[in-house]
């Protein structure tokens, strides 16, 4: 079923478009959402999360309106542990400008590496993007102006990435439970949202922006949710 983040099928009516994107947001809170330092409980319920995450070969794609990496088939090395739990990457992809907000701020990007457990239990590690200061951690990370041009990325380009270099150097997080951010917008997803943002070089954010455009859903209430902040 077709959507779109503009026009007729815009994000506020995703929920009419068929019965399932009606479901998924009626039967799960539902994401992004406003994460505030102030309102987040600390010191309590405290989670663990530890990656270990390596160069990887992914391969690019292009559809949900943005540039998608997924690893090759068979290449489960870059793995998650949240709370004890074992969690494998299966995809990064991008939103432009930020979904989620911290403490009201909104950045330019917005990076999702989506998670599964052996159980198909969802866990999305978001990761802001801000540019112009170096070093650039999207560099670093190999991930280049050609895999993140959509005319080239739906090619199916192969492009090593060095996972580990796209993480901020602090790694605060946030924690809360929601939805995916695309339809249908199933929950539960566990996500983690870090505080610190990570860099990209402002030629290529520019570049992206001018090839992808908007592709970010609205925050939605946050409802009887709580909001965890790590150490
Ligand atoms: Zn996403």
């Amino acid at each position: 079923m077709d959507w779109y983040y503009e026009g007729e099928r815009r994000p506020e009516n995703w929920k009419n478009i068929c019965e399932a994107f009606k479901k998924a947001e009626n039967e799960s809170l539902q994401s992004p959402i406003q994460l505030c330092e102030q309102s987040a409980k600390k010191n309590q319920y405290q989670k663990t999360m530890n990656t270990r995450y390596h160069l990887t070969n992914f391969e690019t794609s292009f559809f949900n309106h943005t540039v998608h990496l997924t690893p090759l088939s068979g290449q489960e090395v870059n793995v998650l542990f949240f709370n004890h739990k074992r969690y494998i990457l299966d995809d990064i992809h991008f939103h432009l400008p930020s979904e989620h907000q911290i403490n009201h701020e909104s950045f330019p990007l917005e990076m999702h590496l989506v998670h599964r457990s052996k159980e198909n239990d969802l866990l999305v590690l978001a990761i802001m993007v801000i540019p112009n200061k170096e070093p650039a951690n999207l560099e670093k990370s190999r991930l280049d102006s050609l895999a993140l041009n959509p005319r080239v990325s739906g090619r199916g380009l192969l492009v090593p990435v060095d996972v580990a270099k796209l993480l901020p150097i602090k790694k605060q997080f946030f924690h809360y439970t929601g939805s995916l951010t695309t339809p249908p917008t199933i929950g539960p997803v566990n996500w983690v949202v870090f505080k610190n943002q990570t860099y990209m070089r402002k030629g290529l954010l520019q570049a992206f922006k001018e090839n992808v455009g908007k592709t970010n859903r609205p925050l939605q209430p946050l409802g009887n949710r709580t909001i965890y902040l790590s150490e």
